[in-house]
């Protein structure tokens, strides 16, 4: 068996090490952009070039090094039948529950406002937060919504959860499809955005949306910067329909200099971090998937590339 490892790391090592000790009757290749074909069976990419599908032309299947397949499926050559395979979970979604949480207490607990107060020497208590008034609401209720969703209803929110289909989770009130968005935006006030960037997907988040938020909204958004229609953002935030807003993924990244974002108090920016893929677990997962698909047991994670998830 061989496998192509492809996704432009300076130190491809750190991955083929590994990915040799855990399939050892595996043949280990990077890829050269000016090499020949290794005629590889299986490839994991991280944005490969579109030369890949040119060269290679005996893969069974691609396997992803992130969850979100929106890079994979905008590559030229992509053949339509190839089997695409994402990573599921591999230890991210603990790490968005955590970030979202903190984004969360940032808003509510009021922290700027005591690390202000410290650089002055105030000792001032605010008045407590009511968990009954920051009602959650998350888009996507997958392997990472799923997990954001449970953690905040563990710790007593009021959750909503939508998804394009239905779901049923304990704690919380889940909705589906287009016909049940608006129930749930009314529903929440702080809209935690975990969706994967699809056409029925991108440019959800506008002003429209925004506005049918309960009064002093948050955005957190975790998902694509793609999702987000920034100037209505900026509207939003104007306009008090929106009291704050914490990025983590943006149309264009790195977020450019002078990118009006930046100088607004009312929006935490982070460079894409909320959840970092995890070489061990992530190379856990792929392996244990290549070994089962070269002996024809199932795998989960295989992308609908129709629908974009
Ligand atoms: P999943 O595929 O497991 O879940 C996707 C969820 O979105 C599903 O619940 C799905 O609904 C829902 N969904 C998809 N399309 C629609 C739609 N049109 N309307 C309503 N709901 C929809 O993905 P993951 O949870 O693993 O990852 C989600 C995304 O998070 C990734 O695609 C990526 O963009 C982002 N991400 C960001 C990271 C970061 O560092 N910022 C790291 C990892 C992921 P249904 O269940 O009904 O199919």
């Amino acid at each position: 068996m061989k496998i192509l490892f492809v996704a432009g790391d300076p130190k491809p090592e750190r991955w083929t090490v590994p990915i040799r000790a855990m399939v050892p009757e595996a043949e280990v290749y990077v890829w050269d952009p000016d090499g020949p074909a290794v005629n590889a069976d299986y490839a994991i990419v991280w944005q490969p070039p579109a030369a890949l599908f040119e060269r290679e032309k005996n893969l069974k299947a691609v396997f992803n090094l992130g969850a979100g397949i929106d890079g994979l499926l905008k590559v030229p050559n992509l053949p339509k039948d190839l089997t695409v395979v994402r990573l599921e979970d591999a230890g991210m979604s603990a790490q968005m529950a955590e970030y979202v949480l903190h984004q969360l207490l940032e808003a509510n607990r009021e922290m700027e406002t005591y690390r202000e107060q410290q650089r002055q020497g105030v000792w001032k208590i605010h008045r407590p937060m009511k968990r009954s008034e920051w009602p959650v609401g998350v888009m996507g209720l997958g392997h990472i919504g799923k997990r954001v969703a449970r953690t905040l209803a563990d710790l007593d929110y009021r959750v909503s959860g939508w998804a394009r289909g239905q779901h049923s989770l304990e704690g919380v009130t889940a909705y589906a499809g287009p016909d049940q968005l608006g129930e749930f935006l009314t529903a929440t006030r702080v809209l935690v955005n975990t969706l994967p960037l699809t056409e029925e997907t991108r440019n959800l988040i506008d002003y429209e949306l925004l506005s049918q938020l309960q009064p002093g909204a948050v955005l957190i958004n975790v998902g694509r910067g793609e999702h987000l229609v920034e100037d209505d953002l900026l509207r939003a935030l104007d306009d008090g329909k929106l009291l704050r807003a914490s990025l983590d993924v943006f149309r264009k990244e790195p977020l450019p200099e002078g990118h009006p974002f930046w100088q607004r108090k009312e929006i935490t920016i982070t460079p894409h971090i909320s959840a970092r893929t995890l070489r061990d677990a992530t190379l856990e997962q792929i392996t244990g998937k290549i070994r089962d698909h070269a002996q024809g047991r199932p795998i989960s994670g295989i992308v609908d590339t129709d629908r974009g998830y």
